[in-house]
Order: structure tokens, then sequence, then C-alpha cells
């Protein structure tokens, strides 16, 4: 008897708009939209491929190390000698990696792209909002020019939709987001800036494909009344080429025809943001695909003619 009142009071409360539900936050649909992709489990293939990569070498560099100790005490060698050799070798590793990453910070003030550094994942930001100290010193998050590999082969001018937008890039691991916005009277990224969190592992796939959704939601969709909607008579177009009209399958162990890979099935946003992404860094791997596929032909040509001004990628 007390679970039918208690039921009833629930459903009252719920129609009299006393308990929130998602349907209460017309504009944040796209934010849920894309929390609810951060959960899926299929990580794009050539993340996956990388991470290998990485550990692998990690795993070999540790093996040489090994041996080189093994090497010095076998012989009696001069350990002090090597040692110096390479903490010589280390400290140029970090110079060079730290002017580069200052080359970095000036491209992207003169893209007027903010970069932040923050110790934060996804989830918190989009919970907790952005506070003091929250922030880093970009030179302290590791992989940093990785993102910048990614981002210095976008041309200049798509890079118009990033200006005024900030990339925060994390020293915390994840799958990256896009900020469409920032709702604080719904306690939802409050104090963030449009633009994108990256996480780690930081990855050039993971930055071109986080800018690919911006391109997509701001400057072709015009999402949120975007300054830098540029691309909005692309929009028709934009829906024609990339809707996704089945249930995604993470489980599939081939991509369906007219998709790079599984994860471009998920929706519309992650099969354009994928395939911005193959365009320019597998570009020879989605041509050849494209040959003897219909749709993967109208969706490389959709980036070529549309966006890329016929400049192609290796
Ligand atoms: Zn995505």
């Amino acid at each position: 008897m007390k679970k039918k009142l208690l039921l009833i009071l629930v459903i009252f409360l719920i129609f009299s708009g006393c308990i929130k539900t998602k349907d209460d936050l017309p504009q944040s649909e796209y934010i849920y939209e894309k929390l609810r992709d951060s959960d899926l489990k299929t990580e794009p293939k050539s993340q996956i491929n990388q991470e290998i990569n990485k550990t692998q070498k990690t795993i070999v560099e540790k093996e040489i190390e090994k041996q080189k100790i093994n090497k010095t005490e076998d012989s009696f060698g001069n350990i002090t000698s090597i040692y110096k050799e390479e903490t010589e070798q280390q400290s140029e590793t970090s110079e060079t990696q730290e002017k580069e990453i200052e080359e970095f910070l000036e491209w992207a003030e003169d893209h007027n792209i903010e970069i932040v550094g923050v110790n934060k994942t996804v989830n918190d930001f989009y919970y907790n909002g952005s506070k003091d100290g929250d922030f880093l010193d970009p030179k302290d998050v590791p992989n940093i020019l990785e993102v910048a590999d990614g981002l210095y082969k976008i041309p200049d001018d798509l890079l118009r939709v990033m200006d005024g937008k900030t990339i925060y890039i994390s020293h915390q691991y994840g799958r990256g987001y896009s900020v469409l916005g920032s709702w604080p009277d719904q306690g939802i990224l409050s104090g963030m800036n449009k633009g994108t969190i990256i996480e780690q592992p930081l990855t050039s796939e993971q930055a071109v494909h986080e800018f690919g959704h911006i391109l997509d939601y701001h400057g072709i969709r015009g999402i949120y009344y975007d300054p830098k909607n540029l691309w909005k008579n692309l929009d028709v177009e934009r829906n024609d080429v990339f809707k996704v009209d089945f249930e995604y399958n993470p489980n599939l162990v081939e991509p369906p025809k007219g998709y790079m890979d599984v994860y471009s099935t998920a929706n519309d946003a992650e099969n354009f943001a994928q395939h911005f992404m193959y365009y320019i860094l597998a570009g020879n791997e989605f041509r050849e695909s494209a040959e003897s596929d219909e749709l993967l032909k109208r969706k490389y040509d959709f980036f070529k003619e549309e966006l890329f001004e016929g400049k192609e990628f290796g």
C-alpha cells in the first residue's frame, strides 16, 4: 500500500515539474547525446593500435635499458660516463620538446585558440565546472605535441571555426569531449568556454577527431547559434552523406559497406568526425577503400570538394 502511494506521489511530482527529467533541458540535448556517446565502449581502432605501438615501444626501450646495465656490469665499464651521456641526451630532448611546445602555443595564439592544460576529467568538468586550481602549465601535460601534430595538418580556412574557442588538454585518462556550451543554471559545464577537452593518452587521431566535431556541430550545423557557422550551406548535404539510419552494434567484427570502421556507425556525429580524421591522417587508406565503395566515395568527395578545396593527404 505504501509503495503504491509513493509511486503515485512520484508520478505527480514528475508531471507537476518538481522532478527534472531530461526533457526539461532541451538545450542540453546534444550534450546528453555526447555524454552517452562517451560511454560507448568501442574505441576507434586506430587509437587502440597506437596504444599498442606505444606500449610495445616502451617494452623495447626498457629491454634496451636492461641490456645496457648488464653490459656495463659485465665489463666493469664506467657506469658514470654512460649515466652522464644519458642525462645529457635527456636534457637535450626536453629542451627541444619545450621549444616545440612553445611553438605550438604561439601557433594557437596566432589562430586565436586558447590552449589550457587541466588536471580534471570530462565527467568532473561536466558536473563540477571549471574552477581555479584546475589548470596546469601545458608543458606539464604529457604527449601534448601529439595534439600539435594533428592540428598542424588542418588548413587555416577550417581552423577559423576554433577562433575564440578553447582546447582543454587534460592530464587525466579518458576519451575526449566537445564542449558545445556552458549551462551554469543547470550545473552543466559551468565556467567552460566552447571548444573541446582532450584526454590522455593524447593522440593526433583524438585531436583531429574532436576538431571534426567542432567543425560539424558549430561550423556546419550551427548548433547554439555559433558565430562561426561559416559552412551552413553544407548542412543539407552533410545530413544526407553522414546519416546513420540503423542501430549501432559495437560488436561487429567488420565495418559495414560505406564505413571505414565500426565506431563510425555509432551515430551521424561520430560518422562525420571519424571520416574527417581518416581524411587527414589516413588519406591513402580512405581513397583506396573509396574506389570500390560508393558511399565512402561520397564521404571522401564531400571533404575534398566542399571543405578542403581539393587538398588531399597521404
Ligand atoms: Zn566523437
